[in-house]
């Protein structure tokens, strides 16, 4: 099959784990030619130097890299010199956010500032420089009064120049194909990418998805539930499910397909592998 991939990371720990990502796990998953990978950003800057290095490291070793970048309490001036630091390395993408504030740093649904605000603020500054992603909710972000509302901050975020969109991950393809073509139907014409979260345990994707608003189906929970406490069977049910998850996406015409991959390979390459991405 042919089909876009991109693998997001979040910044590792110290130099060691970074070096083992880039290196390793990088490595690994190049087989099957990413797009580019992501290094998610910690909105109020708490992982403002690692995604930096991070992305630095993956540009030197010769893959195509995307900062994430949260408006989160930043400063405009603060995003700026990050953007010259970005622009000064080689960065061509940038994943815009909003950002979800750390606790005991502000609540996010204070302050006035969104994603599209920092698109705005991404193309006064650098002008066309960046190619720019943002965020799509299939199943409606957790903050929104309604899926229409949902939907026009959205599309507000492309008006204000988003080149693409990667969605939360979602375990119902037909969220996304209902989400895309209303998405279409307003008149937002640019590729909104699948995400894709592999499992590999069952509490963790339940507290993910509860922070998040992704639904756990049904028989998909209990499925998984019936697995809790022995990883490699859960992670081979979820492999096997999101394989075919993935074949229908593309089906569907889904444009790319972006891995939240946790740092971690082994699932990721699995789901890649059952979709000949080789
Ligand atoms: P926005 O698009 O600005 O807003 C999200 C929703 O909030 C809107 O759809 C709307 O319903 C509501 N909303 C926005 N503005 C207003 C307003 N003024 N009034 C009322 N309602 C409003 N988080 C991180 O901290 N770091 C990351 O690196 C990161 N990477 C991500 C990557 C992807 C692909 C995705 C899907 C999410 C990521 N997140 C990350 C999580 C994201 O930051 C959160 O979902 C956050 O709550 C919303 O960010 P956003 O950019 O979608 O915000």
């Amino acid at each position: 099959m042919t089909v876009n991939v991109s693998f997001e990371y979040f910044p590792p720990r110290d130099a060691e784990a970074r070096n083992r990502l880039v290196n390793g796990t990088s490595a690994r998953l190049g087989r099957f030619a990413p797009e580019f990978y992501s290094v998610t950003y910690g909105a109020g800057g708490s992982t403002r130097d690692g995604t930096f290095d991070t992305i630095a490291q993956l540009l030197s070793a010769g893959y195509d890299a995307a900062p994430h970048l949260s408006i989160g309490v930043d400063s405009r001036e603060q995003i700026n010199t990050l953007l010259d630091r970005y622009r000064d390395i080689g960065v061509k993408r940038i994943v815009a956010l909003r950002g979800d504030i750390p606790s005991g740093m502000g609540s996010s649904k204070r302050y006035g500032n969104n994603a599209e605000t920092l698109v705005g603020w991404i193309r006064e500054h650098s002008g066309e420089r960046f190619h720019i992603e943002v965020a799509a909710y299939p199943e409606v972000h957790p903050d929104a009064t309604s899926a229409s509302a949902d939907l026009a901050f959205f599309k507000n975020k492309i008006d204000a120049g988003a080149n693409s969109a990667i969605t939360q991950y979602f375990y119902s393809p037909y969220a996304y194909a209902n989400f895309v073509e209303r998405a279409c139907a307003a008149g937002v014409n640019v590729p909104i990418v699948a995400g894709v979260m592999p499992i590999t345990n069952y509490e963790s994707i339940r507290r993910f998805s509860d922070g998040c608003g992704a639904d756990i189906p049904r028989w998909l929970d209990k499925n998984l539930s019936e697995h809790r406490n022995d990883e490699k069977a859960i992670t081979s049910f979820a492999v096997d499910f999101l394989s075919l998850m993935c074949e229908q996406l593309i089906q569907l015409g889904a444009p790319g397909l972006h891995f939240y991959t946790l740092n971690r390979w082994g699932a990721t390459t699995r789901i890649c592998t059952n979709l000949d991405l080789i």
